[in-house]
């Protein structure tokens, strides 16, 4: 078993670290992983009082929830290099659990839609709701996986040094970028004047939480391909990813330490020596990695005078924060069989318009419409959460919630915002219930548990200000921007995490290797595939 000490209580570190790593989210857990099997030893500090960032699971009442993943892509095969990345980081522990032929099922109005399994049974089922839409389907598919082969170059851009870079980035990053440069509704109105048919193909925009007028094509694709052959869920649960890196981190002679919030990155001379705590304490190294998010590090954790000298925050005007949402945690006194529950997820849309249309309703008037309603059924995908919670079961339900609605709130204290917030709260929550019991009547009398999180929980928990549940928004502009790479203008200063590659855990966990491999100038994928 992993050792999680806590900053609060008597611990023990030395005081020799070759890394330090703020934040223990997927990408410094992949990147402390990596370095550990350098034989770096490495020091990861969380703020929170549990790890793993979005990663990590809450209990309550008899139940578990799982924060940030409902479904993982490309781990059919043993050599994708999602698989290899996860093996690599967990020596091959950590182990996944197929959610069958159907991992999404698109609601609008009275009709469904199935995406399943592989990418010609994915093109055979979409054809058979849009019988002549064809070609635009095969065209679709086309162009989902010509953005992802000019995905590699790009990438490959980001981990190399600076001198390399200025040679080589425009040629690396010119494929890629002529896909990212366009909206996903531009790259698929091209293709068909099919509206329905755009809406069923981009119902997994609540993935990477923008709508297709506003999205990257490049974001789209990302995410449409890497569920193609199928979404796969962690067995025993979110929390099994830290538990299963945390001994490589540990056998190098790394730590984990929780409820230990970085306040400040020291520099000296334009030079990362270390880190301050909130409690004025330092811990000394010159490789500091910061996992938590490009917003927090420019704006928060670099002293002033060195981020106005390098412009940080000047760099922060070309990106957004991503979307805020809530989800309802519910818990349910009978188990998976008994209420039939599924394994694939449910996308319930409005019936009329576009998604554009129905999220920009709903941010006006938050009483209209929910733009989307997700559905996730955490207990049904874990083949072992029924040896582990016998008889109960658990559902998550998320909708866009934006941050702005609970600004009055920001602020208060968790547990302690008052009985408007907890009123306003229960209104939503409502609304929810009723969508979800309209799919799946058998379990309204087994509701046992919920609570709702609000982008203030996103904020207090996981340190996003916003409650940006995504990072930076995948936008268009996101994409130009070169300073989203694992290197800063401060050297022994590095990024990782989500916002220098996309959101997911894939794609955190990617973030995590190319910041490793920046780090020690190995090509990290030689040495995924050399690993049986
Ligand atoms: C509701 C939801 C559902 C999702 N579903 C999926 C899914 O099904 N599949 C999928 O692939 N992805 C999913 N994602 C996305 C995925 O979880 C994230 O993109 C990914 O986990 C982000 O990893 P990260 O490394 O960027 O770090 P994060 O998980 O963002 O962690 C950052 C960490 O840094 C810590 N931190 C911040 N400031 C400090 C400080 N000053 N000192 C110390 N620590 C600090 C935070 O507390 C946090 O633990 C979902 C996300 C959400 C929110």
């Amino acid at each position: 078993m992993p050792v999680i000490q806590s900053y609060k209580k008597p611990y023990q570190v030395d005081d020799d670290y070759e890394a330090i790593l703020i934040g223990s989210g997927m990408g410094c857990l992949a990147a402390g992983a990596y370095l550990a099997k350098e034989g770096k030893k490495v020091l990861i500090l969380e703020r929170h009082y549990t790890a793993g960032g979005f990663t990590h699971v809450f209990k309550r009442k008899g139940y578990e929830w799982d924060v940030g993943i409902h479904y993982i892509g490309d781990l059919e095969r043993e050599n994708s290099s999602m698989k290899r990345m996860f093996d690599y980081i967990t020596d091959g522990q950590l182990k996944w659990a197929d959610m069958g032929t159907v991992y999404d099922r698109v609601i609008i109005g009275e009709e469904q839609f199935e995406f399943v399994k592989g990418v010609s049974n994915f093109k055979k089922k979409i054809l058979s709701y849009f019988p002549d839409e064809e070609k635009a389907i095969d065209a679709y598919v086309d162009a989902v996986f010509a953005a992802n082969k000019a995905m590699g170059k790009y990438y490959l851009d980001k981990a190399l040094p600076n001198y390399s870079s200025f040679f080589l980035s425009g040629v690396l990053r010119k494929s890629y970028l002529k896909y990212s440069d366009r909206s996903t509704y531009e790259v698929l109105k091209e293709l068909t004047s099919n509206e329905k048919l755009i809406k069923v193909l981009t119902a997994q925009y609540g993935d990477y939480g923008m709508t297709p007028k506003q999205s990257s094509f490049a974001m789209h694709a990302a995410v449409a391909k890497h569920y193609f052959n199928g979404g796969y869920f962690p067995i025993g649960g979110a929390s099994q990813i830290v538990e299963n890196v945390l001994p490589i981190i540990e056998a190098a002679g790394g730590t984990l330490l929780i409820s230990a919030e970085v306040d400040e990155v020291l520099i000296d001379n334009d030079q990362a020596v270390g880190v301050k705590m909130k409690d004025g304490k330092a811990f000394y190294s010159k490789t500091v990695i910061s996992g938590a998010g490009v917003f927090n590090t420019f704006q928060k954790l670099i002293p002033k005078a060195t981020a106005a000298k390098h412009q940080l925050l000047k760099k922060l005007e070309s990106v957004k924060p991503s979307v805020a949402s809530g989800c309802l945690y519910i818990g349910l006194n009978a188990d998976v069989e008994e209420l039939n529950l599924p394994k694939n997820n449910l996308w319930i849309f409005p019936e009329e318009g576009d998604h554009d249309t129905c999220l920009q309703k709903y941010v006006e008037n938050a009483d209209a419409e929910f733009p989307l309603v997700y559905v996730s059924f955490p207990a049904a995908k874990d083949p072992s959460w029924s040896e582990r919670y016998p008889g109960s079961s658990t559902i998550d339900v998320i909708t866009l919630l934006p941050y702005e609605n609970f600004a009055a709130w920001d602020g208060t204290r968790w547990m302690k915002r008052g009985d408007q917030y907890e009123a306003y709260k229960e209104k939503i929550t409502q609304r929810l219930l009723k969508i979800l019991f309209k799919q799946l009547p058998q379990i309204e009398s087994h509701l046992d548990h919920y609570e709702l999180s609000t982008p203030l929980s996103t904020k207090h928990f996981v340190n996003y200000d916003r409650g940006e549940i995504y990072g930076l928004e995948h936008s268009p502009e996101r994409y130009q921007q070169k300073f989203l790479k694992p290197r800063t203008p401060i050297k022994g200063l590095y990024l990782t995490g989500q916002d220098i590659v996309t959101a997911g855990v894939g794609a955190a966990m990617f973030a995590g290797f190319i910041t490793a491999a920046a780090i020690t100038g190995q090509n990290f994928m030689k040495k995924i595939f050399a690993t049986n």
